[in-house]
């Protein structure tokens, strides 16, 4: 094992106590950034993390949940994001599907991640979050094992659903899912003070049996709910909201723009700017600070769909409702299950039916 240059960390042999352990620290930080045993034990701020899973947490051991990697067996590759491989993977043992994520903990900004990832996936199981069974730490490697959401993300739907020539997702469908993102956001927002950062079809994952939940808290920063305001400047820029693209402070509203683009992409069938197209990143820039926010056609949406799209979408955050006050929007309430029942799981089932791994 060995950092390289570009890593731009600095190894420290430490060989007193039980065994000889690995500091690596920033060039300019006195404390180590994270740190590595003889024994294959990753160290870093509240975390504990070996081969066997998370062994403790802000200095509690905790009981390893038994999920060892030589029981899985790695299968196809699900996703490529910015900072991780997922792939499907079969859990020998318990002859269940799992998703893995992959990250390179020698990456500073990946070990971040992971961190904020793990804070966000640990705290208790919600049915908007996706769910945590592990982290194992193996020779440089961390692997999130995650519940496997077998219909994709919703970026993989749209896809499917544009191949097949017919343009956007439904109202219907949109109003179903947007329910429990909603669900989702009120919680990071409201319970545990967390903007999520990379709010985008990608990051909203479905399975066969309807449910939809949030993914990907790499980004995730806890903001004081005071102050609400994130100082760093990351994430996917395309549903990046006007103020944070712009360099101001931003906090939760900042979400939901994101779902607002969301929407209106997966409605439409394509992403609202046109300068996204042809790959002009200054001119998606200015287009998303400068230019009127997008909307839906009326000939082809409800006028309570339009007017959520418009709100998520108004340029100026304070004038966004929050994931709460959403909750009650009448697109959201005209599409609850007792007034319009729907089949989300057999929709579900009937897409991934034509899902189309990456390779
Ligand atoms: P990154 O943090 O690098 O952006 P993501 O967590 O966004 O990685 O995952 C990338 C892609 O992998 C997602 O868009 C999705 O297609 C797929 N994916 C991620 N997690 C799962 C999961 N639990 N089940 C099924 N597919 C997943």
């Amino acid at each position: 094992m060995a950092a390289g240059p570009s890593s731009g960390l600095q190894l420290e042999l430490d060989a007193s106590g039980s065994g000889m352990d690995i500091n690596f620290s920033g060039p300019l930080s006195e404390q180590p950034s994270f740190s590595l045993s003889q024994s294959g034990t990753f160290v870093k701020e509240d975390f504990v993390i070996n081969k066997s899973g998370i062994a403790a947490v802000n200095g509690t051991p905790v009981p390893q949940l038994g999920v060892r990697l030589g029981d899985l067996e790695m299968l196809e590759i699900l996703g490529k994001g910015a900072s991780s491989l997922v792939r499907k993977a079969l859990h020998r043992p318990s002859s269940t599907m799992l998703a893995v994520k992959i990250l390179n903990v020698f990456d500073k900004g990946k070990r971040d991640q992971l961190l904020r990832e793990l804070r966000t996936l640990y705290s208790n199981p919600l049915p908007w979050i996706v769910g945590f069974h592990d982290c194992l730490y193996d020779e440089g490697a961390m692997y999130i094992v995650l519940e496997y959401m077998d219909g994709g993300s919703l970026a993989d739907v749209l896809q499917i659903v544009r191949d097949t020539g017919s343009g956007g997702l439904s109202e219907l469908v949109l109003g179903k899912l947007t329910r429990h993102v909603l669900e989702g956001l009120n919680h990071l927002h409201h319970e545990r003070h967390q903007v999520h950062r990379d709010m985008k079809p990608g990051n909203i994952l479905l399975n066969s049996s309807g449910e939809v939940k949030i993914s990907d808290f790499g980004l995730s920063a806890e903001l004081d709910s005071t102050k609400e305001m994130c100082a760093t400047f990351i994430g996917t820029h395309a549903y990046m909201s006007p103020e944070r693209l712009s360099g101001a402070p931003y906090g939760f509203a900042s979400d939901i723009w994101s779902l607002g683009v969301t929407l209106v992409e997966c409605a439409l069938g394509e992403y609202p700017y046109p300068a996204y197209e042809h790959g002009n990143y200054f001119v998606l820039l200015s287009q998303i600070i400068n230019d009127p926010a997008p909307s839906l056609p009326e000939a082809q949406f409800s006028a309570e769909f339009r007017d959520f799209c418009a709100q998520c979408l108004s340029k100026d955050p304070a004038q966004r409702p929050s994931a709460q006050q959403l909750l009650a929007h009448p697109f959201v309430t005209m599409y609850a299950d007792e007034r319009r029942p729907f089949d989300l799981a057999g929709f579900v089932q009937t897409v991934s039916a034509m899902y189309r791994p990456v390779t």
